[in-house]
């Protein structure tokens, strides 16, 4: 993808911005790249429309073309759609709890439930119990006890001609009794999804009351997945997806579909047959490899930080010199915003206590700058070089493209003038605001 994308992009002209046109043409093969890895259409389109209201217009970093630009913002919110830092399995419950496994027929619901039985047993030092509801295929209670023996994880003893709510309910109880902290319930599937199964699912979650109901999805699953999750997530009630194959050739364009149709994390991944093949979902990994890129990214966020840090050395000698106009300000809020605010870069200069005071007391915190930046982009690019042009006519204007009072724009005024100042102090002493622009 990102090579396609490079290709079309770099042809353009590079402009300072990002405009609709380059970012529609980079849209097209970011579709095309997401439905190669089996995400489900109508998540497909809500996905692209959500980058494209945040690429239009961004600024093109100096040292990347705007196709990899793009590809960085695809694949921020990619990321972000995934569900950011992933979810672990919530314990937080009294002893003894269900877990339920549910899904289609070979999926992963018994290997998985193994698997998970096993990180909980060693990693959480859980005292585990598993359980085999799948009456429906033979040999499916045995697949698990052998599972179990493998791994020396307890099974329910098998009891022949009982139902999956008999078996349910037996567990909990023999759970209750050996104190067990966590029973495995391993349902079983259908090859597609129908109603006898949607209501065996909800018996057995009535009779059992679990903490986590988790979808086992194959990451190969393609259109079907919002089907899927939805039915389930709908009928069910899940409460985290576990996807697995992920060791196959399988993009893992489900995790997206399931996530976004559901909005359930995906809470672990399966990457192979064995019982230790479980890994925590990494939002991040999944990404690259739904969109099939290289070291994109990390040259991108390279190339931003390096822009960063030039913007703010060349901010510093400006200010050294006496020279801070609003163009300037607006920049440093900017920076700000990334930075996580005002206070959080404040917090960690010395010597800068008195600074801090009086940016508080004009009101700067992470929410303020935002609107700030706006006042300042309803100026006139003359306006900013010369706050003093800014009578009340022209104040008001500002105000109303800018959604504020004018008193916000006085203030914002006077806060650039005290800032001014002090840099100009500072410029001339130990260049103490020196050193910290240059450190941004
Ligand atoms: P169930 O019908 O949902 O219980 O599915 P099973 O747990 O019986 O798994 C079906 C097949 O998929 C078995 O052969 C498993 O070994 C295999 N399998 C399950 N998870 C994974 C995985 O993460 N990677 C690979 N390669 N195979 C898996
Ligand atoms: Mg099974």
């Amino acid at each position: 993808l990102s090579d396609r994308l490079s290709g079309i992009l770099d042809k353009l002209t590079r402009r300072g911005a990002l405009s609709e046109a380059d970012v529609s043409e980079a849209l097209r093969e970011v579709r095309r790249a997401l439905i190669e890895a089996d995400v489900a259409l109508p998540v497909v389109k809500s996905f692209t429309d959500k980058v494209r209201t945040r690429a239009v217009g961004q600024e093109v970093l100096k040292s990347v073309t705007p196709g990899q630009q793009v590809v960085k913002i695809v694949h921020d919110q990619l990321v972000e759609m995934l569900g950011g830092a992933g979810e672990p399995i919530d314990l937080n419950a009294a002893a003894p709890f269900a877990i339920m496994m549910v899904g289609l027929q070979g999926s992963g619901k018994t290997t998985s439930t193994a698997k998970i039985a096993l990180r909980l047993t060693k990693n959480e030092r859980r005292k585990v119990l598993m359980a085999s509801l799948d009456t429906r295929r033979p040999a499916a209670q045995e697949q698990l006890k052998v599972l179990g023996e493998q791994t020396g994880i307890e099974t329910l003893p098998i009891v022949a001609g009982q139902s999956p709510v008999q078996i349910a309910s037996r567990a909990m109880t023999a759970a209750r009794l050996g104190g067990y902290d966590i029973v495995m319930l391993d349902t079983a599937g259908r090859t597609h999804i129908d109603e006898p199964l949607m209501v065996e699912m909800a018996e057995i979650k009535a009779a059992t009351n679990p903490h986590e109901i988790l979808l086992v999805a194959d990451s190969l699953t393609g259109q079907d997945a919002v089907n899927l999750a939805t039915s389930f997530d709908e009928r069910v009630g899940i409460t985290g997806i576990v996807l697995t194959r992920m060791d196959g050739d399988g993009r893992g364009g489900a995790a997206l579909s399931m996530r976004a149709v559901t909005g359930k994390p995906v809470k672990l991944v399966g990457t192979g047959e064995k019982a230790d093949a479980l890994e925590e979902f990494h939002p991040a990994r999944i990404a690259d490899r739904i969109l099939g890129m290289g070291d994109i990214v990390s040259l991108v966020e390279k190339a931003a930080r390096e822009l960063d840090q030039e913007k703010a050395a060349k901010m510093a000698a400006r200010m050294q010199k006496g020279n801070f106009d609003l163009e300037d300000l607006a920049e440093q809020l900017r920076q700000m915003e990334k930075l996580g605010g005002m206070s959080g870069i404040m917090g960690m200069m010395p010597g800068v206590g008195k600074m801090k005071k009086q940016l508080d007391a004009a009101n700067i915190d992470d929410r303020v700058i935002k609107r700030q930046v706006a006042i300042i982009q309803s100026m006139t690019p003359q306006e900013r070089r010369k706050p003093d042009l800014l009578k009340a006519s022209r104040k008001k204007r500002i105000a109303t493209g800018s959604g504020v009072d004018v008193a916000d724009v006085n203030k914002l005024l006077k806060m650039h003038r005290q800032m001014a100042d002090m840099m100009k102090q500072m410029g001339k002493g130990k260049g103490l605001l020196g050193k910290m622009m240059g450190g941004m």
